[in-house]
């Protein structure tokens, strides 16, 4: 039956005003066939995934039979697209429901690529497997290292083909969202002329993901502050490993601070602030280095929306905004210097690790030094009995500079170099989703294999994991291989 998955829905998205989403069912698809689920997030959620049968779940997770409880709509929101205010709204998502976990936890559970809604402007609806299978790696990824993000429950093809610059195979994924509230809905909110309408946003956003700031002084500025904190948390985590979004539009950016929308998303290889893959940003607004600048500005654009909650006066308003969003750029700082001293093995503070770690990042950019592998190689070096040799390293004259100056910082602490080695270890992934890894298994699934990212995922969902069965997942591409570009 349609309910032996154990879904348990609760959809309090539906009960919010009717400017915010529209009714909205999936459009049947013509030969729904599951190709991933994820067992470990199924029963995460307590879904009962060990009972349901293969076509059940085919039918299931393409929309083409609905599940009980669920009340399938589209959200509105608008966005900055690259700068530019546009309204927007699930133009090929639709949300099923909330599922509530039997911890009582609350998870949207949505479809992206299920059928035009009201918000699809010129758009099929639909998806392709590429990017679809793309999003599934990249999120898990994420979750694996503990970085906050929705998650992929199951991918399931369509029997259809959908039509970009060729001809590709049709996709559905359920994502797994603590909710798709977004900067752009809360735009969307502010461009009513009804005031009540963002007290409603905010006020159902406080009750969901912050209900520690109901009952301080002004809780719509602790809402500001809640965001921005969850935010320079995020980004910091975004630049340890190295991750570029690609799209930082303010649709694209979460309010309750977890990644979102994997599109033309993709991890550094050697090290540079300027490193853009996505194909549409040609001017570089995403690049690695302005990501926490671009969050920033996102930011701003959030505090706009709720200036009329934050004080009758639009000037105080204005004030108690600026200073909020004044301090995201110090919590950012903290976080991610917490976050990169870690990288280096550091459990102490020193005035000068600020520059040591800038150090150590000019010596990689102007070396074109892998990221990752660097960091990686770092614990090796000190260890003599490292499982594998130190990869991405090198001996050029200022990188062996800067070791002795790290060497030297390493032995001011009180603890010992193995446990400096430990923290490391457990702070810098051993592996990442390589571009070429990502793109091979792609490339594979798009011609039926889906075993390549079988083994890909399983060596993902443990970053930190080094063994000689993995090595070839930790090597950097080919030169021949870039410049590297992602499509959306
Ligand atoms: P994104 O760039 O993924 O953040 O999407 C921007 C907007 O375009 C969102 O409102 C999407 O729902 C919408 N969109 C993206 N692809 C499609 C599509 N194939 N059909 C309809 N709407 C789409
Ligand atoms: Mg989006
Ligand atoms: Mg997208």
């Amino acid at each position: 039956s349609a309910t032996s998955l154990g879904w348990n829905f609760d959809n309090s998205y539906t009960r919010l005003p009717k400017a915010f989403f529209v009714k909205q069912k999936p459009t049947p698809v013509k030969a729904p066939h599951i190709v991933l689920f994820n067992q470990p997030l199924a029963a995460t959620l307590g879904l009962n995934a060990e009972a349901i049968l293969e076509d059940e779940a085919s039918l299931a997770f393409s929309g083409n039979t609905i599940p009980v409880g669920a009340e399938p709509i589209a959200q509105a929101y608008a966005g900055h697209q690259f700068g530019h205010l546009n309204m927007l709204g699930d133009g090929r998502a639709i949300l099923l429901g909330e599922h509530l976990t039997p911890e009582a936890n609350r998870y949207d559970i949505q479809l992206k690529g299920a059928g035009v809604t009201a918000y699809s402007r010129r758009g099929d609806g639909r998806a392709a497997l590429g990017p679809m299978l793309r999003e599934y790696i990249i999120s898990e990824a994420m979750h694996a290292l503990g970085i906050p993000t929705t998650r992929s429950l199951a991918v399931v093809t369509t029997g259809e083909s959908v039509y970009r610059d060729s001809i590709l195979p049709g996709a559905i994924l359920t994502r797994v969202a603590s909710s798709h509230i977004r900067v752009g809905t809360f735009q969307f909110a502010a461009s009513h002329d009804d005031p009540e309408i963002i007290r409603t946003l905010a006020d159902y956003t406080l009750n969901r993901h912050f209900p520690e700031c109901i009952g301080t002084e002004n809780k719509y500025l602790s809402l500001l502050n809640a965001v921005i904190d969850h935010q320079a948390k995020l980004i910091a985590q975004w630049m340890q490993v190295g991750f570029i979004h690609g799209v930082m539009n303010t649709d694209n950016m979460s309010i309750c601070g977890e990644s979102i929308d994997f599109g033309p998303c993709a991890f550094m290889d050697s090290y540079d602030p300027a490193t853009v893959f996505s194909s549409i940003d040609q001017q570089g607004r995403y690049a690695f280095g302005n990501q926490p600048p671009i969050a920033q500005w996102n930011l701003t654009r959030f505090a706009e929306t709720l200036l009329p909650l934050i004080h009758q006066d639009v000037e105080e308003a204005i004030r108690l905004a600026e200073k909020a969003l004044r301090a995201f750029a110090d919590k950012y700082q903290q976080y991610w210097l917490a976050g990169m001293r870690a990288k280096l093995g550091l459990f102490t503070e020193a005035p000068d690790d600020l520059a040591l770690v800038e150090e150590l990042l000019s010596c990689m950019k102007k070396n074109r030094m892998d990221y990752t592998n660097t960091f990686r190689g770092l614990s090796s070096s000190l260890n003599a009995n490292a499982p594998t040799a130190a990869q991405g390293n090198i001996d050029t004259p200022d990188f062996i500079t800067w070791q002795q100056q790290w060497n030297k910082r390493l032995s001011s602490q009180t603890k010992s170099l193995d446990d400096a080695i430990a923290l490391m270890l457990k702070t810098n992934p051993a592996v990442i989703p390589r571009n070429h890894q990502v793109e091979a298994a792609l490339s594979a699934a798009e011609s039926g294999d889906f075993t390549v990212q079988e083994k890909l995922l399983e060596v993902l969902s443990q970053p930190f994991k080094e063994d000689a069965s993995r090595a070839s997942y930790r090597m950097p591409p080919l030169p021949t291989a870039m410049p590297y570009k992602t499509f959306c």
